[in-house]
């Protein structure tokens, strides 16, 4: 089946729908039961997509862990607040005091704090590594090493990682795989088929689609899941059944909405690299891309989110060019409608085990939804106040 005919069927069995054509909205702290023996037989499977308790879910929380699993793979999946919790809730069902972490060193900016702040104060000790290091994570290995954290494309710079190459040698020492997977969404990529135990999706991105939201997910091959499950229950991680139920209404239109983010942004990049200003483009789908190669094996399509640096820009000159948009807003998270800009003066500064090779600023965006010509547009004005600014 064709993803784009999953992703409408995905969760929508009729014990979710009824007569309708999305799945109920059920809100619920307490569940009642009949009988007494419901209520046993409900204690025994403990909320594994039965209702038992409102932190366990409702049909509307199982609609949409279904429809994750069937998108990317996993054998079940744990809903967060939001894709930080599911992030350190993916970490802290896998790692204790005494333990070892491998992390990318692209990660994304708050993962990376969880890790130098509250992991650390626990016990746990981190190890950035080079997100181009492949095979070569083997080298970083110790003996204690409990879990090996991926994001690719890296956060701001979009480096590509050798997830199968990794996930290879992790299960060699039986050590658990977490995939940060928000880029990709639930299609770009098959986190499983390549090896990885546990991917994390931060619904408030793509998922959801309308920055109106914020959600989390974690999903787990066999293996791994009744561990998350349990630990997640533990620790209270839950989400509100509405967000769940706009996260299902997103998912329905998240390949159409994906198809021309990707158009247009790369419409975008391909013309950044004609500027005489621009340094180079970090856009893993242009063939210029350092992982392009990978890329083009473990995914199938790209989004609308990519960055470019300048060859030069004083403080003062991004300011000029990131102020005075019509189109791109200034602001974090991505994977809405809207069009975003963000500005990174000195990115090496977020970076300790790789060598960051541009001295000009980033500068990050997220193709919205808007006509490319008026993003165009805007963009050629950014560029006319960058030059007229010392
Ligand atoms: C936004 C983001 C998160 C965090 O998600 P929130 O819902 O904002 O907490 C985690 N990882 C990546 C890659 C993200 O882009």
């Amino acid at each position: 089946m064709h993803k784009n005919t999953k992703l409408i069927d995905a969760g929508r069995a009729k014990k979710y729908t009824g007569y309708a054509v999305n799945p109920h909205l059920v809100r619920a702290s307490t569940i009642v039961f009949d009988t007494f023996s419901e209520l046993k037989q409900a204690t025994l499977q403990r909320g594994n997509r039965v209702p038992f308790y409102g932190r366990r879910g409702t049909d509307t929380h199982f609609a949409l862990q279904e429809a994750i699993c069937e998108l990317e793979g996993g054998a079940g999946c744990a809903l967060y607040p939001c894709g930080a919790a599911a992030v350190s809730g993916a970490l802290l069902a896998f790692l204790q005091s005494g333990d070892h972490l491998l992390m990318v060193d692209s990660v994304y900016e708050p993962t990376r704090a969880l890790c130098d702040k509250l992991l650390k104060g626990l016990g746990i000790e981190t190890t950035y590594y080079d997100p181009q290091i492949g095979a070569g994570i083997a080298t970083l290995l110790r003996p204690n090493t409990k879990a090996i954290f991926l994001e690719s494309p890296g956060s701001l710079s979009l480096e590509i990682q050798d997830i199968p190459a990794i996930c290879d040698i992790a299960r060699q020492y039986n050590i658990v795989t977490i995939l940060d997977n928000t880029w990709a969404s639930p299609i770009l990529c098959q986190p499983f088929a390549m090896g990885v135990d546990i991917s994390i999706q931060a619904a408030t991105k793509y998922i959801v689609g309308h920055s109106d939201v914020m959600l989390g997910t974690a999903s787990a091959n066999e293996q791994h899941w009744p561990r998350l499950r349990e630990h997640s229950y533990l620790m209270g991680y839950c989400a509100s059944a509405d967000d769940a139920y706009t996260a299902l209404r997103g998912l329905r239109t998240l390949a159409v909405r994906l198809q021309q983010h990707q158009q247009s942004a790369l419409t975008v990049a391909n013309w950044l690299q004609q500027r005489p200003e621009v340094e180079t483009v970090l856009h893993p789908a242009l063939p210029t891309h350092p992982g392009h190669a990978i890329f083009r094996r473990d995914f199938s399509g790209s989004n609308g989110l990519f960055s470019f640096v300048l060859k030069q820009g004083s403080q003062q000159q991004v300011e000029a060019f990131i102020e005075g948009m019509a189109h791109f807003k200034m602001g974090f998270s991505w994977g809405g409608f809207e069009s975003l800009i963000t500005a990174t003066m000195q990115l090496q500064k977020l970076r300790t085990a790789s060598r960051w090779p541009y001295s000009g600023p980033l500068l990050r965006l997220h193709i919205g939804l808007e006509h490319v010509d008026d993003l165009l547009a805007d963009l050629t004005a950014a560029f006319e106040r960058l030059n007229q600014t010392k």
